[in-house]
């Protein structure tokens, strides 16, 4: 929109630049490209939040950036639980939409995690298209991409407010994360990069509902993440019950971009497979769960299904749980109960919800 050019951040924000991106910005205002290193480490190692406190850098290139980029952050609104468990922060961002992140003490051991170390789980978008039967986001529909300046705003925040340093990333917060692969990617690099956040690929999970095209592309992908498929049920009549993505790409074109998706990558992937009572936890679904891993050599985190107010769906009970499990290793599959994390505060997997302002004030 030509009547809006030059108006601050008109470039967008400047922490959705790659140091590659950065350097070129930098040489065509004619200035060296090593400014691109101190403006990062700027960014991403002292943390300031504004431009013109990066005081090695002249005066006028300060505000010359000022007048191209923007320097959003995120507030939090609310931060739940206490501080030796599960935390769920709530942000609102620069437009005031809000969106969730969960710091969870210790790091699942299926995603690389030990007890001592720290996993954020990150929202990807506000709201979620994909409309599980099961879930709390995808209830009031889809509002929008984030992006990757809000996703990696999710980390420096909560480690601003916490003091703690993450180690794990997970997303599995709201949204689909392959439905926005590019503005997620283009977050996991700068959350990668040396330059960036300095958290390795290893330690970095992606979950998704099984988009298939999306699963083929990121197999094609250089980085060694994690893929967490989020399968939930074994035949298409039981996923289509539950999951309307299986639908447009059912298990067997999901099965079959995890094949290729394996034979591009060393990691082994998970599926996700939430215990709904008298949905998916017959023995029969185990069994036919424990012939897809077999296929994709893939582990099984299994979930207890969280209650979502206003949604009919229960968890299994405990034995049947442990038979369902039992069954899994039987099999001979790597296959995980998951133990309850956030769940009285309505932060475990499945329980962030689009929230709105409004709602916001009348509970506070
Ligand atoms: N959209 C992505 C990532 C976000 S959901 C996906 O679907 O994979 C993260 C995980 O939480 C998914 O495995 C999802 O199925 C699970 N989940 C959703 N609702 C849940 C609930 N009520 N109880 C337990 N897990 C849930
Ligand atoms: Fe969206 Fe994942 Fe929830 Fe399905 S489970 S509605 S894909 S966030």
């Amino acid at each position: 929109m030509a009547a809006e050019a030059g108006r601050s951040g008109d470039f967008g924000d400047i922490k959705s630049l790659l140091l590659s991106e950065l350097q070129e910005q930098l040489r065509n205002l004619g200035e060296p490209s090593y400014r691109a290193g101190q403006i990062v480490d700027w960014l991403y190692k002292k943390r300031v939040d504004t431009l013109d406190k990066m005081t090695n850098l002249p005066r006028p290139l300060r505000s010359r950036l000022s007048e191209k980029f923007s320097l959003g952050k995120i507030d939090i609104v609310r931060v739940l639980g206490a501080r030796d468990t599960t935390r769920k922060f709530l942000f609102r961002l620069a437009d005031g939409n809000l969106i969730e992140s969960v710091l969870i003490p210790a790091t699942p051991a299926l995603y690389g995690g030990r007890a001592d170390r720290r996993t954020i789980c990150v929202s990807t978008q506000v709201g979620c298209a994909y409309g599980c039967k099961f879930c709390a986001s995808g209830l009031e529909g889809f509002s929008r991409n984030l992006s990757a300046n809000e996703i990696v705003d999710q980390l420096i925040a909560v480690e601003r407010a916490t003091g703690e340093k993450i180690d794990n990333i997970v997303f599995m917060g709201m949204g689909e994360p392959l439905a926005n692969l590019e503005n997620v990617l283009r977050a996991i690099r700068i959350i990668n990069a040396e330059w960036g956040l300095g958290i390795g690929a290893r330690h970095i999970t992606i979950s998704t509902s099984g988009l298939a095209p999306q699963i083929r592309k990121l197999a094609e992908e250089p980085l060694q993440i994690r893929l967490a498929v989020s399968l939930h049920g074994a035949t298409d009549e039981v996923r289509n019950r539950i999951m309307p993505i299986n639908r447009r790409y059912n298990i067997e074109t999901l099965l079959s971009a995890c094949d290729y998706y394996n034979s591009h990558k060393k990691q082994r992937l998970t599926f996700e497979y939430i215990l709904i009572s008298d949905v998916n936890d017959s023995d029969e679904q185990a069994r036919l769960l424990s012939r897809h891993a077999h296929r994709l050599s893939a582990k099984v985190n299994l979930i207890p299904y969280n209650s979502v107010s206003g949604l009919p769906w229960t968890r299994p009970s405990e034995k049947r749980q442990e038979k369902f499990l039992s069954i899994l290793r039987a099999e001979g599959i790597p296959a995980t109960l998951r133990r309850e994390k956030g769940h009285d505060i309505d932060a475990a997997c499945g329980q962030l919800r689009l929230q709105t302002e409004r709602a916001e004030l009348t509970k506070s």
